[in-house]
């Protein structure tokens, strides 16, 4: 990670200057990026990097159909939601098409924060409760609200008294019986949250894990879990801003556990880099929380991000970009594996499609430091990815859907080559 000198980079030193404490980059020499195509990124030397990080631009770096769209709307009409434009419409429709039928009400926003904000605040006023369960490291946005959520945001520990947190469902924590075990420890947490007086109002995860380390295994057994959410009289909200849009080889996370979640919030691949974000429900839920408090969202629906969004509902379509994940992460899990059964520091691979997890270090004694040199030396190889996990023990790989299978390999010997070179 990156120190925090600017050495001799000028636009570093312009970088620390304007963002202060806040400026977060990537690798010890963080890197100059000036265009992108594919699943490639281009820096201000003509190097070129193969892109396994970054799951917002889901159909490739700069996807034509994305970039047209785009500056057809922006050249013709952008405003807010207060007046209609018929691509708004085609929009939603397009993206209700793809949702279970009840969810048919869709409030648009700009990130996944405002989009999961809105989920808690209808969960409250629809429960008349303010207590939520989530996952131990989970992340689900930056707002005073989202932060509560966001276990994995508190630097120096703590917590919210209105949140209760269980461990991500990890067989190393849960056992054989994960999907009960799991269902098990969130019916604890919701009954101590209405023990506690602050009442269960829901449970939000994001189905593949992402911040916990993924866990996507075996489908289907978050169904208890929901049970669960739903006996103790809560919301499940289902936060697809990391495994919505094809990521995990279907269209929706929660798809592939069978479930009926009573709201979905979506984010970052959603306009493939054009900040759009969504929360949708049932109509009973949003007319309740509107009897209460007005919304308003002067970006959100707007129709340049409506164009966005409806060239990517599209092209995952026209290109077959979802059946293509669902191959290309099997061809990548598969050669992963090989490499695990060649090399005892890895110590599981996991995920769904092109949303793959690999843990290094012993099952039961997490490498972070491991995880980070082969971050850094697949950084020296122009080959950029992340990490996750409580501990940060697992190499978090997200390329995009268009990926080939030429691109495949050259990730697996990179990574292969790292791997041998670290001690
Ligand atoms: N939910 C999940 C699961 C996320 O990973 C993120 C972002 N990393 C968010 C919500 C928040 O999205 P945004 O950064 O667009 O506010």
């Amino acid at each position: 990670a990156f120190s925090g000198e600017a050495g001799d980079d000028p636009l570093l030193a312009r970088r620390l200057a304007n963002m202060g404490a806040a400026a977060v980059l990537f690798y010890d020499k963080p890197v100059e990026m000036v265009s992108g195509q594919g699943a490639w990124m281009t820096d201000r030397s003509g190097a070129t990097y193969l892109d396994f990080y970054n799951n917002v631009p889901s159909l490739g770096h700069c996807h034509g159909a994305v970039v047209e769209a785009v500056r057809d709307q922006i050249g013709r009409l952008n405003i807010n939601s207060r007046y209609m434009v018929e691509i708004v419409d085609r929009y939603m429709e397009a993206l209700k098409a793809t949702l279970p039928s009840d969810l048919s009400n869709v409030v648009l926003s700009c990130t996944g924060s405002e989009a999961n904000d809105l989920a808690l605040r209808l969960a409250e006023v629809w429960t008349g409760r303010r207590g939520f369960v989530v996952t131990q490291t989970a992340y689900h946005g930056n707002t005073a609200a989202t932060t509560e959520i966001s276990p994995s945001a508190y630097k120096k520990g703590g917590g919210s008294p209105r949140i209760r947190t269980v461990p991500a469902p990890d067989p190393a924590v849960y056992g054989e019986d994960l999907a009960g075990g799991f269902a098990k420890a969130v019916a604890e947490a919701a009954a101590d949250l209405e023990a506690s007086g602050h009442g269960f109002a829901g449970m939000i995860w994001d189905s593949i894990f992402s911040s916990d380390g993924v866990h996507a295994d075996p489908q289907g057994f978050l169904k208890a879990a929901e049970g669960a959410v739903h006996a103790a009289g809560g919301l499940l909200i289902a936060d697809e801003v990391q495994p919505g849009f094809g990521r995990t080889g279907v269209m929706w996370g929660f798809e592939r556990h069978g479930l009926a979640p009573d709201i979905v919030t979506t984010g970052k691949p959603m306009g493939n880099g054009f900040p759009m974000a969504g929360t949708m429900t049932r109509p009973e839920i949003l007319s309740r929380f509107v009897e209460e408090f007005g919304y308003f969202n002067t970006f959100g629906a707007n129709p340049v991000a409506a164009a966005a969004g409806l060239a990517v509902v599209e092209t995952l379509r026209s290109e077959g970009l979802i059946a293509r994940c669902a191959a290309a992460g099997a061809t990548l899990k598969a050669e992963l594996e090989a490499l695990a059964a060649r090399d005892p520091r890895i110590a599981a691979v996991r995920g769904a499609g092109l949303f793959l997890g690999v843990s290094l270090g012993r099952e039961d004694a997490p490498d972070g430091a491991l995880v980070r040199a082969v971050l850094a030396g697949l950084g020296r190889r122009r080959v950029l990815i992340g990490a996750a996990g409580r501990y940060g023990e697992t190499l978090k790989l997200r390329p995009p859907l268009i990926l080939s299978d030429a691109e495949i390999d050259h990730f697996v010997q990179a990574l292969a080559d790292t791997l041998a070179e670290t001690p």
